[in-house]
């Protein structure tokens, strides 16, 4: 099984580490063309605006394609890049997922912090670092919540797609992740 992680800007260090623990063979993710030859897609955070801007139109249609058709998880930018609707600002994006999704949502003051969520994985609650992050604002019929935190739904999956507005790649729980090499055809 190999699995990409999107590899043009941002933290994806921190998931090719947390996959290749987990047993994954990683391949990063550069090109466009790269997407063909891998069974799943970890988009990290960064800056989901410059994530459009280098991978240009070109590159944002061969993404669509593939999120699609193969398992994807998404962490903060990369939950906005994937997202149906975006705010503040408004920006295009992937339509993967049936969510609203506001950007920088915490405000300046608090616009990183380490918390405590629940979730319905087994294990207890779960350590959460949000960093700049997005929240979720609305959620579409078929999409299902995987963990809160207060009264928002902070990782979600609809169908191939699973999303997270924190950065489960810079905590030691390893559960996301699992979760999604899980959804992995062999
Ligand atoms: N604030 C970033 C954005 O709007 C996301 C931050 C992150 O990925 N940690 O794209």
């Amino acid at each position: 099984m190999k699995v990409g992680v999107l590899a043009v800007q941002g933290d994806f260090d921190a998931h090719r580490k947390r996959l290749e623990e987990l047993g994954a063979e990683v391949v990063l993710v550069r090109k466009p063309e790269q997407l063909d030859g891998i069974d799943g897609l970890v988009i990290p955070g960064g800056e989901s605006g410059a994530f459009l801007r280098i991978l240009g139109e070109k590159g944002v249609e061969k993404l669509k394609e593939f999120v699609r058709l193969k398992p994807t998880f998404g962490t903060c930018a990369g939950a906005i890049l994937l997202a149906k609707e975006i705010s503040n600002p408004e920006q295009q994006g992937l339509g993967a997922l049936d969510i609203h999704i506001r950007r920088n949502a915490y405000g300046r003051q608090i616009d990183s912090s380490i918390r405590t969520g629940e979730t319905k994985l087994p294990g207890g609650p779960m350590e959460m670092v949000f960093i700049r992050a997005p929240k979720i604002e609305r959620l579409g019929a078929g999409v299902e919540v995987i963990a809160t935190e207060g009264q928002d739904p902070v990782a979600v999956r609809q169908g191939r797609v699973m999303v997270a507005t924190f950065h489960p790649e810079l905590s030691d729980d390893t559960r996301i992740h699992k979760l999604f090499l899980e959804s992995i055809p062999e």
